[in-house]
C-alpha cells in the first residue's frame, strides 16, 4: 500500500523532531520509504508558538490503515506529543493524509484527511514529491494549490 503522511512540529527543535520522524518511518516495519519533501515553514494559522516546520513522506507499506495510524501515534509519543487542547503546539504530529486510494470514515480515522486541501504545508510538500496525485473524491490536488495561495510557506532545503 501506498500512503502519504503529514509531519508537523512547532516545539523544541523542530526540525529536528521532523527528521527523526523521516528517519523513523524509513526504518517502520513492513514499510519502505520511497520519497520524502523538503522541509517547508509555516507561521501557525488555528495554532500559537514558534512558526511550523512541515513536511510529507511516501511510503510503501504493508500496514492496514489503522495499524499504520498506531506506529505514526507511537512515533509521537517518542516525542512526547502532548495534547492539552486542540491545536496546541506539538513536538511531532503525524497524520495520513492519503493511504492507496482509499477513502475511510471511522471514528478514529479520516482518509483522505479531512483538512488536507485547505493547508498550504500539506499541499506545497505534498505536490513537491508527487505533483500529479489524486486526492479520492476531489481530483488532482494542485487544483487546490491556488486556494491557499494567501497561506505564506517557504521551502527550506
Ligand atoms: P488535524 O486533524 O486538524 O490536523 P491534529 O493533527 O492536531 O488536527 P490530533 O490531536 O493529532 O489532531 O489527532 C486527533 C485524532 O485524529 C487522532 O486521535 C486520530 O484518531 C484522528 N484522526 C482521524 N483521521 C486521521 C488521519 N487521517 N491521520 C491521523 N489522525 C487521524
Ligand atoms: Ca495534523
Ligand atoms: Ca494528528
Amino acid at each position: 500500500m501506498i500512503a502519504y503522511v503529514g509531519i508537523g512540529a512547532n516545539l523544541g527543535d523542530a526540525r529536528a523532531n521532523v527528521a527523526d520522524a523521516l528517519a523513523r518511518l524509513a526504518t517502520l516495519a513492513g514499510s519502505r520509504l520511497l520519497a520524502q519533501s523538503s522541509a517547508w515553514r509555516t507561521a501557525p494559522i488555528d495554532s500559537s508558538g514558534d512558526d511550523y516546520i512541515n513536511a510529507v513522506a511516501c511510503i510503501d507499506t504493508t500496514l492496514g490503515a489503522q495499524d499504520l495510524l498506531a506506529a505514526l501515534q507511537a512515533i509521537e509519543l517518542a516525542h512526547g506529543r502532548e495534547r492539552p487542547y486542540r491545536n496546541a503546539p506539538r513536538t511531532l504530529d503525524l497524520d495520513i493524509l492519503l493511504y492507496n486510494d482509499e477513502r475511510i470514515d471511522s471514528a478514529a480515522l479520516q482518509v483522505p484527511h479531512p483538512r488536507m486541501l485547505e493547508r498550504a504545508f500539506v499541499l506545497a510538500p505534498l505536490l513537491e514529491i508527487a505533483p500529479s496525485i489524486d486526492v479520492p473524491g476531489h481530483g488532482p490536488a494542485r487544483g487546490y494549490l491556488a486556494g491557499v495561495a494567501g497561506q505564506a510557506i517557504e521551502r527550506l532545503n
